[in-house]
């Protein structure tokens, strides 16, 4: 075989105890006796990070964060000495190097600084003369420039981020994620016990999961493999077996501008001939949008984007989008399934969907804030919004369609090259559903009576970015209250709801009536793939399999390759597993965390 140049990560699991650290050396010593270079990234061992941030919390509820990263990063700087010395014992020559050491040169801001430059001089150096670099996960330094350089930290599970970034700087041949399970599985082990393990999956999927609850990579990793190309692997550290392989279209060259952070969105997409269906005033039950989307499939409706929010009272509202061809159909359905409930129905065609597409777009609040601005400032109007990790789509009048599409390929200086026009959907041979997660570190938040002219939804998205808050699903209302006013609804991260509060003060003072309103405890499940769009009756057969287990869905919200439901927080295991199940993704084969089942416990 011939050489190559390999990145290989081993998460804290895998370097918990001396034995494993000695373990986690043998393999990287039968890479070495294969031929190749290897670079080592590794985390802290076992739960050091977890231990040391609760040594702050025993200090301090605000340690400043300067110290915190000082703290954190002491916890790797031990596993790469430790594991430095086990290849030495058993032969391989090894050097270990902090990030600041190997000039892993971060933004200066402290807990979750982006990487903007990875100098490889020093390590070439070593590879050049025969060892093995073992590199500081999760750390780096800022630059200086305009100050001092100073330690920062990439955020909790940033080690993944780590790994891929200097593979991407190094060019290396590959990028090999050790971890306690087989590879990414259909969803966590640790609540589903039947989870499956994929042989492949896309970036976009992987970094659709990754951001909705699947902890095992960090969300920015894949951003990096997605945007450079660079081949990834998640596999098990016990075992030999190939894990699953992360597929990404060709990456882009090394962005000068920073590594991670360049330019964001690298598309834009156009869909004419869309048609809104509203329902409103509802029954809040469950079984409602199961039997609705269930018969719409049934007729053979392929339904895009659909929204459901809560409102005041028991009743609810269900928006959707199809193809304008199928807008009557659509009608005649939606009015069978209103007539044994009640409620009311809107339908409407001459609407355009317009979306910008990248890695991590949601994981930076400036990026949607800005799409809504944009068409603002052209006086449109968003009928729709659908928000995900890898995309963020707008429904708005068909009139305004070229108009909006030339404000946003400028805004965010897309290349006509990078334009698509009504993408052809109509095969795919990806799943359906690749995979299913479980988010429970969110808070939903409702601002009523918002009023309904461009802006308003730009407006709220500004004042939360300003302060680095993203948000998540986005929901606005189709419903009007007397005053023409509508709700939005979102999902926002619950670390930073209270300085949502802050943020939304001033301009709720501006909006007469608009008040906010406190979600209940929600857990956000989303099912993932990018066959969704290609295949009718995704969205019915999830409600479906929440609705026979009993669950009440709060929000709906999907975009192209997912679908999110909002769900209490106290039915948020069980809603994973009836969905898991609903898509017969489980099967015979038992993963569970290999945390204690590794063969050096027995
Ligand atoms: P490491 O310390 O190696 O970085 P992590 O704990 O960060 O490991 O990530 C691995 C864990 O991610 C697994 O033990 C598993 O419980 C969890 N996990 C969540 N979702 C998934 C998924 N879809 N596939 C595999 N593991 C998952
Ligand atoms: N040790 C860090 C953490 O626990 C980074 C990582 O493990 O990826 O978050
Ligand atoms: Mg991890």
């Amino acid at each position: 075989r011939p050489m190559a140049l390999l990145v290989q990560k081993f998460g804290g699991t895998s370097v918990g105890s001396v034995e494993r650290i000695q373990a986690v050396a043998e393999r990287i010593s039968r890479s070495r006796d294969d031929g190749h270079d290897v670079v080592v990234v590794v985390s802290a061992m076992g739960h050091t990070t977890d231990e040391l941030t609760g040594l702050a919390a025993a200090i301090t509820d605000t340690p400043p964060q300067r110290e915190m990263d000082m703290l954190l990063a002491s916890g790797e700087q031990v596993s790469i000495a430790l594991l430095a010395m086990a290849l030495n014992q058993q032969g391989v020559a090894a050097v270990s190097m902090t990030g600041p050491q190997v000039g892993i040169v971060t933004e200066s801001t402290h807990g979750r600084a982006r990487i903007l430059e990875i100098r490889t001089d020093r390590i070439r150096g070593h590879l050049a003369e025969g060892r093995v670099v073992v590199v500081a996960g999760f750390q780096g330094t800022s630059s200086g420039v305009g100050g001092v350089a100073e330690i920062t930290t990439l955020g909790r599970g940033g080690s993944d981020t780590s790994a891929v970034a200097l593979a991407a700087a190094l060019n290396a041949d590959a990028c090999e994620i050790y971890t306690d399970v087989p590879g990414v599985l259909s969803t966590d082990p640790r609540k589903v016990a039947d989870a499956q393990l994929m042989d492949e999956i896309s970036c976009d999927e992987m970094l659709e999961l990754a951001s909705l609850g699947a902890s095992v990579l960090h969300p920015r990793a894949v951003e990096i493999a997605r945007n450079y190309g660079v081949l990834m692997v998640v596999r098990s550290s016990w075992s030999d077996a190939p894990g699953t392989r992360l597929t990404s279209r060709r990456g882009r060259p090394l962005n000068q501008a920073g590594l991670e952070l360049g330019s964001p969105v690298d598309g834009v997409e156009q869909m004419d001939h869309q048609a809104v269906i509203a329902l409103s005033h509802i029954p809040d039950q469950p079984g409602i949008a199961a039997r609705l989307f269930e018969t719409l499939s049934g007729a053979g409706i392929n339904v895009d984007l659909i929204i459901q929010s809560t409102h005041e009272g028991s009743s609810n509202d269900i928006t959707f989008t199809v193809a304008e061809a199928d807008l009557e159909a659509a009608r005649s359905v939606s009015q069978t399934v209103l007539d044994s409930l009640g409620g009311e129905l809107a339908a409407e065609g001459g609407m355009t969907k317009l979306s910008i597409s990248g890695a991590g777009i949601m994981g930076r609040p400036g990026i949607a804030a800005g799409l809504f601005h944009c068409l603002s400032q052209q006086g449109i109007n968003l009928r729709l919004i659908a928000t995900s990790e890898v995309k963020v789509s707008c429904v708005i009048d068909a009139d305004s369609g070229r108009k909006a599409l030339q404000a946003v390929q400028e805004a965010f200086d897309v290349a006509d090259a990078q334009v698509e026009l009504n993408p052809d959907l109509s095969s795919s041979d990806e799943p359906e559903v690749r995979g299913v997660a479980l988010d429970r570190d969110q808070a939903q938040l409702s601002v009523r009576h918002v009023p309904d002219r461009p802006g308003t939804a730009a407006a709220l998205c500004s004042a939360l970015a300003e302060r680095g808050i993203s948000l998540d699903a986005i929901v606005q209302s189709e419903r009007q209250h007397g005053d023409g006013s509508r709700d939005i609804s979102f999902i926002l991260r619950k670390e930073d709801r209270s300085r949502a509060d802050v943020a939304l003060a001033p301009l709720l003072a501006q909006w007469p009536g608009a008040a906010l309103e406190e979600g209940e405890s929600i857990a956000r499940v989303s099912a993932v793939g990018a066959g969704m769009p290609a295949t009718p009756g995704t969205a019915g057969r999830m409600f479906r399999a929440l609705a026979d287990a009993g669950i009440n869905i709060a929000l709906i919200a999907t975009s192209e390759i997912r679908t999110s439901c909002v769900v209490a927080e106290q039915d948020g295991v069980a809603a994973l597993q009836a969905v898991h199940a609903g898509f017969g993704l489980g099967g015979q084969e038992q993963h569970t965390a290999q945390g204690s089942a590794s063969p050096l416990d027995s």
